[in-house]
């Protein structure tokens, strides 16, 4: 029993026989932000664990240069923590079976109370919200595509503003609807006239585009590594689920469809099925790709 305790044990802290480089963007978390993790290492790695609050992240081998493998990912923490900080535990496995482990204690900078709005909705959003199982149906639809994990990176560099408008609503503010319900903002909100056109910020492929009575006509693009967007109550659509899409091609027009106040265009963007604000990912001082 001593033995085989004792032997794991050895097994455990055995390192490799070469250094591994990584980097973090930070090692401070802001609310809605992302930290990019890049890994260098001579050897390819056999499996990993990428641990942050409490969540599972997968690794995705970027490149290869000057003999040395390049892995990324991008991690963050629900908007919802309530925690200071989150460690961020990094465990490694080689070929030869050598292991790796590294911690971070990462700093979660959110605001200890979050911004508070009020949402008057149409009679008409106000029907469709007593759908209680839209919004099941719905939720279970889109969190299924939130989850996808494409190993293939189709993005590059920063994302660009999908719609020309005024910034109605900030990612993270806590709404109160006319109807009792309430809800935290899972994106930002853009406004403008009906029928302003709609781009994508970013190169991707389409993985959903359906018209749903809460979201309204809705459509999701998969930018790869986990990298996952969505736009909401759109007037019309003018992409088809499996197209390969680039950044700037026109996608629809800004609308009111689904359960929405005003004309606008619901941007929400997700890291391995965690929600940050959209805005992070178009900001140069935040480019860690
Ligand atoms: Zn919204």
């Amino acid at each position: 029993m001593i033995k085989s305790i004792l032997f794991s044990w050895l097994l455990l802290c055995a390192s490799p026989l070469f250094a591994i480089d990584i980097t973090l963007s930070s090692e401070t978390l802001k609310f809605g932000e992302t930290i990019a993790v890049k890994l260098k290492s001579p050897e390819r790695i056999k499996s990993h664990s990428i641990l942050f609050g409490g969540k599972s992240f997968q690794l995705f081998l970027n490149d290869y240069q000057n003999k040395h493998y390049i892995y990324v990912t991008y991690i963050a923490v629900s908007r919802h923590s309530k925690s200071n900080y989150s460690y961020l535990k990094i465990g490694l496995t080689f070929s030869r079976k050598n292991k790796f482990y590294k911690e971070y204690k990462i700093a979660l900078d959110f605001p200890k109370k979050p911004k508070i709005g009020r949402v008057r909705l149409t009679q008409k959003a106000k029907s469709l919200s007593n759908k209680t199982s839209s919004y099941k149906k719905e939720g279970a639809l889109l969190a299924k595509h939130f989850k996808k994990t494409t190993k293939r990176r189709y993005f590059d560099g920063l994302f660009i503003y999908p719609a020309k408008g005024r910034l109605s609503s900030e990612f993270g503010k806590l709404r109160h609807y006319n109807n009792g319900r309430t809800s935290s903002h899972a994106g930002v909100d853009i406004a403008n006239k009906h029928g302003t056109p709609i781009f994508a910020p970013q190169n991707g492929k389409v993985i959903l585009s359906k018209t749903l009575d809460i979201h309204g006509n809705t459509i999701m693009i998969d930018h790869g590594y986990g990298i996952i967007s969505i736009y909401c109550h759109l007037n019309s659509r003018s992409v088809k689920k499996g197209k390969y899409i680039k950044k700037g091609t026109p996608i629809g027009t800004m609308g009111m469809t689904g359960v929405a106040s005003g004309v606008h265009l619901h941007w929400g963007l997700s890291v391995q099925n965690v929600r940050v604000d959209p805005l992070f990912w178009t900001q140069e001082s935040n480019k860690t790709f």
